[in-house]
């Protein structure tokens, strides 16, 4: 990638790469964005297997109430300066160039703590009034840890939002103070109820399990998620923690949870052999709960072990501006650099068309050369 100067331009973020877009750069506006010379002349975020990235996810912000050991140290991290984050408007510009030139159906808020952003309803409101091609709404939903969630549950549904995702990995109060550093269960359990009311539903439940943390739990949150109509879905650990301290040999895998969870709940294979771009292989679930049948889903996302990058159909956008064209991508395309230097719509869609054109086959955890990417989990925007 060139910049005015003529040769390669690369500014770091805590050690990720970032690439400048736009060639060359003229004072005063951003100049025209050159496409890669073999990518097809299509409208889509195109990859070179073939993939369309149509699902969209938005980083609202790298700040968080809650220190989950696998995601966060108990002492936070440097956050974004607030000059660096994308405003509001920016990110409705974004989000307005994915849904309307670049095929984005789906959209998804998350972040660090999306409910943070004090503007989360102007968003998902100015959000649910664009079109896709089909002239439908594009779909939106929200990966939230649930503070604060039971007042505002409501007032999200009405601007738009159709569903969230919950993360909750114990059920027992202790345990979630020593997962998350804070004292806060029975406040994720009245955003989990307030989502229900509100309509946000189907509500799905996000779990990860740590040895020798919660690794007993998979049952008692299975049941408990049949009993009150969730959806619980299960989460290999991935390399994303800030300490360097995960080790696939005592990861919690797909096939070690589903061992754990057969003895008590009868499970059948919900879809077998069609996973398509979904994450998470599902299994229909039901349970004998003292004479009354409980019945739902339950997913397990094997990102590490059956991971699903051959149907990938993601596009991501971090809180500060960047394109990455995978969670663990360690190349990221400054989107907020160029709409900051005037760039016209029609040049940020090509400059996102570029970036995902350089998306590789997998994230390659099992491959030996495999780097982590510089930002944790809560930076990229899980
Ligand atoms: N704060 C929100 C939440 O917790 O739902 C949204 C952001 S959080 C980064 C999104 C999801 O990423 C959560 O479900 C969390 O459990 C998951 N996550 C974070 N770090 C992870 C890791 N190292 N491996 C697997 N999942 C992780
Ligand atoms: Fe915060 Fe979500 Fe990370 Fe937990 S997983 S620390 S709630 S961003």
């Amino acid at each position: 990638m060139l910049h005015a100067g003529g040769g390669p331009r690369w500014a770091t973020y805590a050690g990720a790469v970032t690439i400048q877009l736009g060639l060359p750069r003229r004072r005063g506006g951003a100049g025209p964005v050159q496409l890669p010379e073999d990518r097809p002349a299509v409208t889509g975020l195109v990859d070179p297997r073939g993939r369309l990235a149509t699902d969209l996810r938005v980083s609202l912000t790298d700040r968080c109430n809650l220190r989950c050991t696998y995601c966060m140290p108990p002492e936070g991290l440097d956050w974004l300066p607030s000059s660096r984050l994308l405003s509001d408007e920016e990110i409705v510009r974004l989000v307005t160039i994915a849904v309307e030139r670049l095929g984005v159906t789906e959209v998804r808020f998350t972040g660090g703590e999306p409910l943070l952003r004090r503007g989360l309803e102007g968003i998902v409101a100015a959000t649910a009034a664009l079109r896709t091609a089909a002239g439908s709404a594009p779909e939106q939903s929200l990966t939230t840890n649930a503070l604060g969630l039971a007042r505002r549950a409501q007032g999200l549904a009405d601007a738009g939002l159709a569903r969230v995702n919950v993360s909750l990995d114990t059920l027992r109060p202790e345990r979630f103070a020593a997962i998350t550093h804070r004292d806060r269960l029975a406040d994720v359990l009245a955003g989990l109820r307030a989502a229900t009311d509100a309509g946000l539903g189907p509500v799905k439940i996000n779990a990860v399990l740590l040895r020798g943390v919660n690794d007993d739990e998979a049952p008692d949150l299975l049941r408990w998620a049949l009993r009150e109509g969730y959806q619980l879905r299960f989460i290999e650990q991935m390399p994303l923690e800030p300490h360097g301290s995960w080790d696939r040999s005592s990861m919690i895998d797909a096939q070690e949870i589903l061992a754990s969870l057969l003895p008590h709940v009868d499970l059948v294979d919900a879809a077998p052999g069609s996973r398509g771009a979904s994450p998470a292989e599902v299994w229909n679930a039901s349970w004998d709960d003292a004479g009354t049948v409980r019945t739902g889903v339950v997913g397990i996302v094997a990102s590490v072990t059956r991971p699903f990058c051959a149907a990938c159909d993601r596009t991501r956008l971090t809180a500060d501006g960047q394109v990455r064209d995978c969670l663990f991508a360690t190349r990221e395309h400054d989107l907020r650099a160029l709409l900051r230097d005037g760039a016209t719509d029609d040049q940020l869609a090509d400059a996102w068309r570029s970036a995902m054109w350089g998306k590789l086959p997998g994230h390659g955890i099992d491959d030996p050369s495999f780097t982590r990417p510089q930002r944790p989990m809560s930076a990229i925007g899980g």
